[in-house]
């Protein structure tokens, strides 16, 4: 089995997630368990060596990593196989996968409310993607190893995690307090993206503004990872106010889609009051 992929993990979770910095600068990655054991009489002691020496800010992590691989006692009587740990028997089946994987979050998550939507099916399933944190966000990118420094395209400060880069890092939070300023809303927002597509609430009343406040979450998700984009590979960098007209031509292009009885959707909000 390999070291860094199931044994000696902590409950479910792998070596080299559990302890990601040591991981990066472990000398083999793909080494066995078996290889890395030295066994003299009742003691094992563990040869894992490394690129380089821990820096002072690592220290605490190496020595959590070596505390927990001590800890461990391994099995000597049976022989290094590969071990499925959601079944009982250790043998891998698409059943348990699914199991495993939607039993990953707790909450009830209105998928099927995410998809009913009348925005780009390219904007739907990029915010699928992103709910469950797969997109290509620098911190994914270093998961598969690409070297590539830890900040985000738009701050330029903070690591660029899915959850930063969508919902908290200040340019697109300003884009989030714009909108629910414009229908004077307060607002608490969520850790992750996944808890705010499912707690995004759907007004009362007329049917074509409940189309348009669902649009919201995805369209400004899709503009900020279009600005993103365009930093990234276009070197083009919209201001603030940019960025939240960008957001709103969107929106009404998007709208079009919606069925406003005749009314194009800025006679409509008009006819509300809203404009
Ligand atoms: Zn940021």
């Amino acid at each position: 089995m390999e070291a860094y992929g199931g044994a000696g993990a902590q409950k479910s979770e792998a070596l080299k997630e559990a302890f990601p910095a040591v991981f990066r600068v472990a000398r083999n990655q793909e080494v066995s368990i078996e290889d890395l054991m030295i066994i003299s009489g009742d003691h094992v002691q563990w040869n894992v060596t490394f690129s380089r020496a821990a820096q002072d800010w690592e220290v605490d992590i190496f020595e959590a990593f070596f505390s927990l691989i001590y800890s461990v006692k391994p099995n000597r009587q049976q022989a290094d196989s590969l071990w499925w740990n959601p079944t009982g028997k250790g043998i891998f089946s698409v059943r348990s996968f699914y199991k495993s994987l939607s039993h990953t979050t707790t909450i009830q998550f209105p998928w099927k409310r995410l998809w009913r939507n009348k925005v780009p099916p390219k904007a739907v399933f990029f915010t699928w993607t992103a709910a469950w944190g797969k997109i290509l966000t620098i911190d994914n990118l270093r998961k598969r190893r690409l070297v590539i420094l830890d900040w985000c395209c738009l701050c330029k400060r903070s690591g660029e995690t899915v959850d930063h880069l969508l919902l908290h890092c200040e340019t697109t939070r300003a884009l989030w307090v714009e909108v629910f300023s414009r229908v004077e809303l307060p607002f608490v927002m969520p850790e992750t993206v996944v808890d705010l597509l499912a707690s995004w609430a759907l007004p009362r009343g007329v049917q074509q503004i409940k189309e348009v406040w669902k649009m919201i979450p995805i369209c400004i998700i899709w503009c900020i990872w279009q600005e993103c984009n365009d930093r990234t590979f276009e070197n083009k960098e919209r201001s603030p106010g940019e960025l939240g007209a960008l957001l709103f031509r969107t929106l009404m292009l998007w709208a079009i889609a919606i069925d406003f009885n005749g009314l194009n959707v800025h006679d409509f909000l008009a006819s509300l009051s809203l404009t």
